[in-house]
């Protein structure tokens, strides 16, 4: 595993999805250092000085794959005051500092999982699905929720991946609009809706990110329909 490293980086696009959820791509003053699919960064609004403290950070999954070294991605929801501090500040060009990597949450690419992101969620698993090969042997299932669909906001890149990898199928839950496709559901995630889809869901590894309530509330469902605990991988977020 690679040795944290702290970098002063560069705002160079901002996008905003909507309902006050943003994607903002980061570039190093040095080139960041190797990451996993489903590694964490922090991120410190203002300036470090390294002979001190750093400063006031919180953390973000990092959403894009690390074969480019020179840009990453992060996507957040606007929560609390240090995220409605970002949704003020970053701006194209602004300066902030980031350390990077930490976490263990990662996908096995020895077993078949099943994954559920809520919302923001989906960060933890974008740059896993983004590396996917087309002759990926272990099957992915992934089960994608958000408010509205325009939230899905990784969706084109995994609808392609599904084109393009026969091994991974993908779900997609909204709670407002109406479905238009039989892979499309009203409402939220849901374990007996996933059920429904999987084929022999009790050999599967689950792996659940996003906002603790809701993976409290998956968890629970996954053991109630008899799948080990050793078999359920958690990031909460809170
Ligand atoms: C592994 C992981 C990955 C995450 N990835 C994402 C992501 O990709 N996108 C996303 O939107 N969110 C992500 N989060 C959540 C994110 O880190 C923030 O906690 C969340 O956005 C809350 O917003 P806020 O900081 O504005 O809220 P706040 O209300 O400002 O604080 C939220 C939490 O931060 C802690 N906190 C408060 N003050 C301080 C302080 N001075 N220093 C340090 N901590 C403090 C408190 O425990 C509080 O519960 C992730 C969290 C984890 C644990």
């Amino acid at each position: 595993m690679p040795v944290p490293r702290k970098l002063r980086c560069q705002v160079s696009t901002v996008i905003d999805h909507g309902e006050r959820v943003y994607s903002i791509f980061l570039s190093p003053e040095k080139r960041f250092p190797n990451f996993l699919p489903g590694q964490f960064l922090h991120l410190a609004l203002d300036p470090y000085d390294p002979s001190s403290f750093w400063p006031e950070s919180r953390v973000f999954s990092i959403a894009s794959a690390s074969s480019s070294r020179q840009k990453l991605r992060i996507t957040y929801s606007v929560k609390g005051k240090f995220t409605s501090r970002m949704e003020k500040e970053l701006k194209v060009g602004k300066e902030v500092w980031v350390k990077l990597p930490y976490g263990n949450f990662v996908v096995s690419s020895n077993t078949d999982v099943v994954l559920f992101a809520g919302g923001t969620g989906i960060t933890a698993f974008s740059a896993f699905l983004e590396r996917l090969e087309n002759d990926q042997e272990t099957s992915i299932s992934i089960f994608y929720g958000a408010r509205n669909s325009d939230l899905l906001v990784y969706r084109s890149m995994i609808d392609k991946k599904v084109e393009f990898c026969p091994r991974l199928n993908a779900w997609y839950f909204f709670e407002n609009g109406n479905p238009q496709k039989d892979y499309e559901v009203k409402g939220k995630l849901s374990v007996s809706s996933a059920f429904d889809m999987l084929d022999e869901p009790l050999k599967k590894e689950y792996y659940l990110s996003g906002p603790l309530g809701m993976l409290q509330s998956l968890r629970a469902d996954l053991i109630a329909k008899k799948i080990p605990a050793e078999q359920i991988k958690i990031d909460a977020w809170e």
